[in-house]
């Protein structure tokens, strides 16, 4: 898959897509990303990308014109034939929150152009123009939508076959639909005893069927704790057992810990 983005800070994406496990997504061409910066579209000495905004108020805002010229330069450059154009894509508070589905289904896809916005953020106009869909990183205000877009280029790239060492590694993270959506269980390693606290002990046993009951276990109270609405929908899902059901019944009538 490929990922144009369009960032006035293309210096920003070295540093996390050249490190750690994502990396191998980028070096081996599962993930194609070419950088892009505005700017290099933009007129005059000053190569301006931002202006002050109409009507007054604070800020500059992105102009509308090389944005519009850098995205057809990446049109040109991707060759996309007729009916497969890819969707150009904007981060802003606005846009539908990313999460595991929606990064999913980035990852089972051909790629996209994101389009990262700065300063107060950019001209309505180019958005209604040509931008297919808005995607926030959650209610707050970033600076610029380079954290967001390396936010989805990182999630995605560690779904990639081969991406993370042990395949099953993702298999038992939180909100994998495939296994049951909940929230992952507390993991340990050695020592056995750290500053007075001991691993528990059914990690310790030895007894495979045991460790998957724990485990099991804590995704269940954990979820049921911090995010019920979880354990509504793998409950919807079919993906609550009896025996589930009875963890959870026994946590209730105890309380909270
Ligand atoms: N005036 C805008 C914020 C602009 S912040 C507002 O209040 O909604 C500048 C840029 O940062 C935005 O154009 C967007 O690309 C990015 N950004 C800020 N917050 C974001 C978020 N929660 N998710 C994704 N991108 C965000």
């Amino acid at each position: 898959m490929r990922f144009d983005v369009i960032t006035l800070f293309p210096e920003l994406f070295g540093p996390f897509t050249e490190a750690g496990v994502a990396r191998r997504a980028f070096e081996s061409g599962q993930i194609v990303l070419r950088l892009w910066n505005p700017r290099d579209w933009a007129e005059g000495n000053y190569r301006r990308v931002d202006d002050r905004p109409f009507g007054g108020g604070p800020g500059m805002v992105m102009m509308a014109e090389p944005l519009a010229r850098c995205l057809q330069a990446i049109r040109m450059d991707r060759a996309d034939g007729p009916g497969e154009t890819a969707p150009v894509v904007l981060f802003s508070p606005i846009g539908e929150r990313l999460n595991h589905a929606a990064v999913e289904r980035w990852a089972a896809g051909e790629g996209a152009i994101l389009v990262c916005g700065r300063y107060e953020g950019i001209d309505q106009r180019f958005i209604d123009a040509h931008v297919d869909a808005q995607v926030s990183l959650g209610d707050f205000v970033l600076s610029g939508g380079e954290i967001a877009a390396l936010a989805l280029l990182d999630a995605v790239a560690r779904l990639q076959p081969g991406v993370l060492h042990d395949e099953g590694s993702h298999q038992a993270d939180s909100f994998n639909p495939a296994v049951d959506g909940l929230l992952d269980c507390p993991h340990y390693t050695r020592p056995e005893e750290w500053a007075g606290r001991r691993v528990p002990a059914a990690l310790l046993s030895g007894h495979h069927a045991q460790i998957e009951r724990w485990r099991r276990e804590q995704r269940l109270l954990l979820t049921a704790r911090q995010r019920p609405e979880l354990i509504a929908a793998a409950r919807a899902a079919g993906l609550i057992s009896q025996l589930d059901d009875a963890v959870l019944a026994r946590a209730a009538a105890d309380g909270p810990p």
